[in-house]
């Protein structure tokens, strides 16, 4: 293939990437976003392998054919539910890539001299650290939304301190670094540095900030990956890492607006917030059971019903019945809507897509801004495995870990039914005083069987 040729296919692979971004900002038009970016990754792999700079193209095929067998082979095994950990565990992947990278274009710099030799080593240099550190927080995320570790706050004494003198030291490497035109054993300390701080960044930070921290480790893997690009000066690498790096920021920040959130907070490894102590797991009162077909019964009775779903309902891949519920009411005259929280379950929009996949239509699927001020006039309320969004703490105690987010006001309404399984904290580990109202009900078991029994008895 021509070189003429490669960067035209470059532009039109760019121009995919931008289409898609667009389609997936609406539900209907998200996957027609999927097949443009799936095209012109396509494109963009084609003229990368047949361009006029690749050698070795039998090596470039046997590790693709390897590489894409076993991501086929985990992609169509994972869960819905474990789609973040397979989003983070992919992000360090991007920024190990940018690390190793990074190290090869150290070594085999070719015949660069002067300012062109100075600009190519802060490229390594900076394509090292934000690899590195994207590398070792994806990892962690992976780790704390698996379960694998604590989902609460590392707090390690002076840790803010700690990070700056991480910053501080890897800023002075890279003086001494381009000083002394390439040194190997700067460029380690500072890898290290980096893995360690990448670490720490991300195990500072609680539960309920995790969602921006997903979103963000998706941003510096596009600065790494565009960091890539300048050092092998392939322009639709920088072009797709930009555009990954500023949607992942872009998202950040207004998944921070939501949650009432300082971006620079977050990211920062939680700076500027107080550490929290209260509102532990322990239990603050009685709860109150219910069966099923006392639901039902309630359910008949009532004019207006919303339903707030959470990550329980993804676990128990309840979406089919509800939906199946959703139908029975309406058809009986009950007004039926869901209210959706920006960070219920554990990926952004990961409600909307289970609720589409059940094909609830989009028209009774709202945001929480557009239905908080409604939950006054609402006769019934069906928190399905939902727990953080809904917790009236976020509104009532400024020590609570959630202080501050908003919440879905689902306390307002007349009967509130929780369906979960036990009293068990969600994922910010904090105890739900919705659990103990007076007008809340919880009715344990799983969320699908619990639902099919409703649809018995409905
Ligand atoms: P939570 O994680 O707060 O609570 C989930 C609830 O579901 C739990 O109370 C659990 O209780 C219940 N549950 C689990 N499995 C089942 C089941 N099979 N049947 C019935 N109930 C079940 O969920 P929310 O959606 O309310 O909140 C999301 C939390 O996750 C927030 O803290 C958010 O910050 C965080 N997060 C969100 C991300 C995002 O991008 N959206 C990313 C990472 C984290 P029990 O065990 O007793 O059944």
């Amino acid at each position: 293939m021509s070189a003429g040729l490669v960067q035209a296919a470059y532009i039109v692979a760019a121009v995919l990437f931008i289409m898609s971004l667009a389609g997936l900002s609406k539900q209907e038009s998200a996957r027609a976003g999927n097949y443009y970016g799936i095209t012109g990754m396509a494109i963009a792999l084609i003229a990368t392998i047949f361009s006029p700079d690749s050698s070795g193209i039998a090596w470039i095929l046997v590790a693709m054919v390897i590489g894409g067998g076993i991501g086929i082979h985990y992609a169509k095994k994972v869960e819905m539910t474990e789609m973040p950990e397979l989003v983070a565990i992919l992000h360090s992947f991007v920024g190990m890539a940018a690390v190793l990278v990074a190290y090869n274009s150290y070594i085999d710099h070719g015949e660069l001299t002067g300012a062109m030799l100075n600009i190519h080593l802060v490229e390594v240099f900076l394509g090292v650290f934000i690899g590195a550190v994207t590398f070792t927080g994806s990892i962690v995320a992976f780790c704390k939304l698996r379960g694998l570790i604590s989902s609460s706050a590392l707090n390690l004494p002076h840790k803010h301190k700690m990070n700056l003198a991480a910053v501080v030291v890897s800023t002075l490497l890279m003086i001494h670094f381009v000083n002394v035109e390439g040194s190997m054993f700067a460029l380690i300390v500072m890898t290290l540095i980096a893995f360690v701080f990448g670490y720490h960044l991300v195990a500072s930070i609680g539960g309920a900030d995790m969602p921006v921290v997903v979103s963000m480790l998706n941003s510096y893997s596009g600065w790494a990956a565009a960091a890539a690009g300048f050092m092998l000066a392939n322009d639709l690498l920088i072009v797709t890492g930009a555009l990954v790096g500023s949607s992942g920021a872009i998202l950040s920040y207004i998944m921070c607006k939501a949650m009432n959130r300082s971006f620079i907070s977050v990211i920062a490894g939680g700076f500027g917030q107080e550490v929290t102590v209260s509102s532990g797991d322990e239990e603050q009162g009685e709860h109150r059971e219910t069966s099923a077909e006392d639901v039902a019964d309630t359910l008949k009775n009532s004019k207006s019903v919303i339903i707030t779903p959470g990550y329980g309902m993804a676990v128990a891949q309840a979406q089919y019945p509800v939906h199946e519920i959703t139908e029975k009411l309406r058809a009986q005259g009950v007004n039926v809507r869901f209210g959706i929280h920006p960070v219920a379950g554990r990926l952004p929009g990961h409600m909307n897509v289970l609720l589409a996949e059940a094909k609830v239509p989009y028209d009774i699927v709202l945001e929480m801004d557009e239905l908080n001020d409604d939950f006054g006039e609402t006769d019934t309320v069906l928190v399905i495995g939902a727990n953080d969004t809904v917790n009236p703490a976020a509104i009532d105690d400024p020590n609570s870990p959630i202080a501050g987010m908003p919440v879905l006001e689902v306390w307002n309404a007349k009967d509130v039914i929780v369906f979960k399984r036990s009293m068990n904290t969600g994922y910010a580990g904090v105890q739900n005083p919705l659990f103990f109202k007076d007008n809340t009900q919880m009715l344990f078991g799983d969320a699908k069987a619990s639902c099919l029994s409703i649809l018995e008895h409905l």
